[in-house]
């Protein structure tokens, strides 16, 4: 699934190649989107601004209406220019924006609504930006407070929670716990409110640090490989421990492990001896 930074960068690809200019054609497979677009033609109005809360992309329009789009595991979007050869079949196809430059195409995306501000601001599944990590307007110590308000769940898990923090993804959940020294399984009720906070304060400049102009497609939280290595095949290469069952810890020596966590059994790395539950008590990996 796309974490909250490859969302990020998406909406910021579609702001450029959309925002301001009038849209010269649009079509999609969802029956409410074409419906919507019967009875407000999207044709002539501007893009305004493309923006990613959490997992969603909102697409802005002139008339006021919101394109909001979920990824799910398997949806994308793509900006061709015009004439371009699509890098998926068309039966993929599910959303067309055009306009006189570029042609945006939503690949498989399970989910789109048409929003107005008033259903927007109703959409409870559609965080705000107070919430989002990559938020200008992100509200650190709100969002301390709504994570020790789950004292009696796993940190690891809390974190993945897109009502509490959107952005965090599977694989900066993690990072996060390592480079905090937190044992992922640790409920919340056994972590100090600073030990939460600092937490808050890594996820933050973690998932700013993949969003930076340079960082190219991959998640980078460990510095000691280039960044950028194109392509790498191992995607734990430039991570601390996410993917790194059985190998070495970075900073101990210690081996990585490994185990599903939570109701949705995510998957969760960590070093045992750099992250200690804090009653001493360890969990098999
Ligand atoms: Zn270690």
């Amino acid at each position: 699934m796309p974490e909250g930074d490859t969302i990020f960068r998406t909406a910021r690809a579609l702001g450029r190649a959309l925002a301001g200019k009038p849209i010269t054609g649009f079509r999609s497979t969802f029956p409410l989107l074409t419906r919507f677009d019967d009875d407000t033609p999207l044709l002539g109005q501007l893009v305004d601004q493309v923006e990613s809360r959490g997992k969603w992309l909102l697409i802005h329009f002139s008339e006021g209406a919101t394109l909001a789009t979920h990824m799910l595991m398997n949806g994308s979007w793509h900006i061709y220019r015009h004439g371009e050869r699509w890098q998926q079949p068309r039966i993929n196809m599910r959303i067309v924006i055009e306009n006189s430059e570029y042609v945006a195409i939503g690949f498989r995306v399970p989910v789109a609504r048409m929003h107005s501000d008033l259903s927007l601001a109703r959409d409870v599944k559609i965080p705000l930006p107070v919430i989002d990590v990559l938020s200008s307007e992100f509200d650190a110590q709100a969002a301390v407070r709504r994570v020790m308000a789950r004292g009696v769940e796993e940190i690891a898990d809390v974190l993945l929670h897109q009502n509490v923090l959107a952005g965090v993804g599977n694989v900066f959940k993690s990072e996060i716990c390592f480079v905090t020294r937190i044992h992922p399984f640790c409920l919340v009720a056994s972590l100090a409110r600073e030990q939460v906070a600092e937490m808050i304060a890594c996820a933050q400049r973690l998932i700013v640090a993949n969003v930076l102009e340079d960082s190219g497609d991959g998640i980078v939280t460990y510095g000691g490989r280039k960044r950028r290595t194109t392509h790498e095949s191992d995607p734990g290469a430039s991570l601390w421990v996410y993917g790194r069952k059985g190998e070495a810890c970075r900073r101990c020596g210690e081996l990585i492990r490994r185990r599903l966590q939570g109701p949705d059994a995510r998957v969760t790395y960590w070093c045992p001896r750099c992250q200690t539950m804090p009653d001493g008590a360890d969990i098999d990996g």
